[in-house]
């Protein structure tokens, strides 16, 4: 999976490093990953779109311990950590998310 602007395997970027910071979001907009929306306005497509609630059933989060996909649902209701592989991810994001999903 390509994720624009990562530093590392796990997804980490250069505004967002922290242990925690493991996850990648797909932007609606591009259909690409990005470790943030930093690196969304950096380096993609200059649209910013968030995804729309009906869409939430989609695969848009990847988890970069795992490399599992998981849904947009399945990101928010699931306590800040992976389904699959139980890595926590960041509960810091949760201030943004109105910069990737509709409220
Ligand atoms: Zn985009
Ligand atoms: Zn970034
Ligand atoms: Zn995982």
């Amino acid at each position: 999976m390509k994720v624009t602007g990562a530093i590392d395997k796990e997804t980490r970027c250069s505004h967002y490093y922290e242990n925690n910071d493991i996850i990648a979001i797909k932007f609606y907009c591009c259909k690409e990953y990005f470790p943030c929306y930093q690196c969304h306005a950096e380096y993609g497509c200059g649209h910013n779109k968030v995804w729309p609630k009906v869409k939430f059933d989609e695969k848009a989060i990847l988890c970069g311990n795992c490399k599992n996909e998981l849904t947009i649902n399945e990101y928010l209701n699931g306590g800040y950590s992976c389904p699959n592989c139980y890595a926590s991810f960041n509960p810091g994001c949760s201030i943004h998310y109105h910069l990737y999903f509709q409220k």
